[in-house]
């Protein structure tokens, strides 16, 4: 039998795997010491770590293992005693330790666990911090974009000014393909594209403003999605890139209801404009939620800008229309001006030049008069008087109404025979009067004073004037003449409701109605009897001479005078009654060689037809010219 040499021999130590082994077990203590080292470091740098002691019992257990291992090194040969009992002790310290550490770890397992909960809870709670801090950088962002903008659009107050910035700031910060303005058209049926940023869609493009997606915009205060291809956007799709994502947002219009914008009619309803923008071609870019509230805000303020600026427009349109309106009165005054001195030089030359020669012609002519004439020149001659004497009249007559007008007439304050006035007139006119065969009654109230202080001349004029119409406009009937004290408590009585008097110490109010059975003014043609140059057209009026200035000017005397005048007829053939008041002092102590005075009558009448010509007595100035009547 062969004899088996797989006999297990004592294996004897090989010289090369224990100097492998040895190596190895010099490599691991040495990794076991220096694992402690790297710990105590950590443990010292990091002074929050709670398990420290855990820390401290794992490096003690990897250097006794280290430990072990190391003098494990001598114990590859023959070693001593020592050796093996520190061996033993090496092995029951890391035993000890070991299992302490791995009865501290089980300890400690529970609290590393909610550590990492903790952990996690904070890692949340941080991304949820740093989303709020992204939302609140972002909101940030969006009010610096928006004051960028606002300051921008805000730095001019013209309108195109303002949409222009606004489209192209717009455009920058949002890095906008496109960005549009449609405003109403002037009949507010379209929408007009008036300002685009790069022309994609064409300007001056119309859209019926009752569209659904017009509609739909104006309704909403936010800024909305649209599609692309809609009429508002009109963008179609460049290749095989998506469509860009659109939106639309109204810019509100000023109401401009309290101004005359003469060219914006419908400015009841409320008026918006509409701002499309378009994200870039490429279809990548989509609307975030914080830059559609920069496109409301920035709306907004573009609609507040757009607002000032209509009302600077308005202003200055009504500065221009002052500034205007200045010029054209400037030119008005300065033609005003021109008239008057034309006029004052007319008055002049009227005033010397014409009456000296009418005189002339009027005092021969009464001459001529006195000599023999034949029938026929004799009609002549008094054609020629009668005609000077209406010439003369008018003459006075324009004179008096300028320097009315014009308040360079001033009344005369002296004491006069207020009886003799009436004397003078009923003087003048009686023996017109008896031609015409019109019976004339006067009255004076017995309490009306003898004298009086005012104007004399101006008053009897108006006497004359009126008395001479109440003659000249009646055929056959009477003519009276009444004056009377108009007393405070009658006063109320008789006045028109638009005449208050102001009565004073020393002052009275005398009332002179002068009323006649002639021919009667119709109800329209009274309240024009005071305004100058007009007559009556209807009834036999017209067969009178006249230019219509006599009662115009005793208006004016009148109210000169602190009175007041009024006619009244019941109509045509009905007769007529002109009363008025005027205001004249009291005279308690007559100065009779004044006063005693006769009065020269101014008037020159022209007697020996039917047809009575006119009274108007010459101004103070005037050469009187007497007759007997
Ligand atoms: P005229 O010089 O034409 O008389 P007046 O100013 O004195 O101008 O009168 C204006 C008009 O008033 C007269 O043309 C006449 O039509 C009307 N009128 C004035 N007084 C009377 C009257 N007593 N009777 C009828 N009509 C009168």
């Amino acid at each position: 039998m062969e004899s088996c040499d797989c006999i297990e021999t004592q294996w004897p130590a090989d010289e090369l795997l224990v100097k492998y082994q040895y190596i190895s077990d010099f490599f691991i203590a040495f990794a076991y010491f220096s694992i402690p080292l790297e710990l105590i470091y950590f443990v010292q740098k990091s002074a929050f770590f709670p398990y420290r002691w855990v820390l401290m019992q794992f490096g003690a257990f990897i250097v006794l293992c280290g430990a072990t291992h190391f003098i494990n090194l001598w114990t590859f040969s023959m070693h001593s005693k020592t050796v093996a009992v520190v061996m033993t002790i090496a092995k029951i310290a890391t035993a000890v330790v070991s299992c302490a550490t791995a009865l501290m770890l089980v300890h400690i397992i529970p609290d590393l666990l909610s550590v990492k909960t903790t952990e996690l809870r904070l890692r949340n709670k941080a991304e949820a911090l740093d989303r709020e801090m992204g939302l609140i950088m972002s909101q940030e962002e969006t009010g610096r974009h928006v004051r960028m903008l606002t300051h921008e659009i805000r730095s001019t107050l013209d309108k195109h000014t303002i949409l222009r910035t606004t489209l192209v700031e717009l455009g920058r910060t949002l890095e906008l393909e496109e960005c549009a303005i449609w405003m109403p058209s002037r009949k507010g049926m379209n929408l007009e594209l008036s300002y685009t940023l790069n022309n994609l869609i064409p300007v001056g493009s119309t859209v019926a403003i009752n569209l659904p997606i017009v509609n739909e915009v104006f309704n909403s205060s936010e800024a909305i999605r649209i599609p692309h291809t809609c009429p508002l956007a009109r963008i179609q799709p460049v290749g095989r890139y998506l469509p860009p994502e659109v939106v639309a947002v109204r810019v509100p219009l000023l109401h401009l209801s309290n101004f005359q914008i003469n060219d914006w009619p419908d400015l009841s309803a409320k008026t918006y404009a509409i701002m499309v923008l378009i994200l870039p071609m490429d279809g990548i870019r989509k609307w975030r939620d914080h830059e559609l509230e920069l496109v409301e805000v920035v709306a907004d303020q573009v609609a507040v800008a757009l607002s000032h600026a209509e009302i600077l427009e308005e202003s200055m349109r009504a500065r221009d229309q002052l500034v205007k309106q200045n010029v054209d009165l400037d030119s008005a005054r300065q033609e005003a001006e021109m008239a008057i001195r034309a006029r004052n030089d007319f008055l002049a030359v009227m005033n010397h030049e014409m009456r000296t020669p009418m005189h002339a012609m009027m005092s021969l002519s009464s001459l001529l008069l006195e000599t023999e004439l034949n029938p026929d020149q004799r009609i002549m001659i008094e054609t020629v008087l009668r005609s000077s004497n209406l010439l003369a009249t008018l003459v006075n007559d324009v004179l008096d109404l300028s320097r009315l007008e014009d308040g360079s007439l001033e009344l005369d304050a002296d004491v006069f025979n207020l009886h003799e006035v009436f004397r003078e007139v009923i003087n003048l006119i009686k023996p017109i009067a008896s031609v015409k065969k019109l019976p004339m009654t006067w009255i004076l109230a017995p309490d009306l004073p003898m004298y009086a202080v005012g104007d004399e001349k101006r008053l009897m004029q108006t006497i004359l004037n009126i008395a001479g119409n109440a003659v000249k406009f009646t055929k056959e009937g009477y003519v009276s003449i009444i004056a009377s004290i108009a007393k405070s408590e009658s006063l109320r009585d008789w006045r028109p409701p638009e005449f208050y008097p102001v009565s004073c110490d020393g002052h009275f109010f005398l009332r002179v109605q002068v009323k006649d059975s002639g021919c009667g003014i119709t109800s329209q043609d009274l309240p024009y009897v005071f305004t100058k140059f007009s007559q009556s057209n209807i009834g036999s009026n017209r067969i009178h001479t006249g230019v219509g200035l006599g009662l115009a000017i005793c208006k004016r005397f009148v109210s000169l005078m602190g009175g007041y005048i009024w006619v009244e007829s019941e109509g045509l053939e009905k007769g007529s009654s002109v009363t008025f008041l005027v205001k004249l002092g009291i005279c308690n102590r007559p100065n009779v060689s004044t006063a005693t005075q006769p009065v020269i009558p101014f008037a020159r009448v022209h007697q020996g037809s039917a047809d009575f010509i006119g009274w108007r007595p010459f101004p103070k100035e005037t050469p009187r010219y007497q007759r007997s009547l």
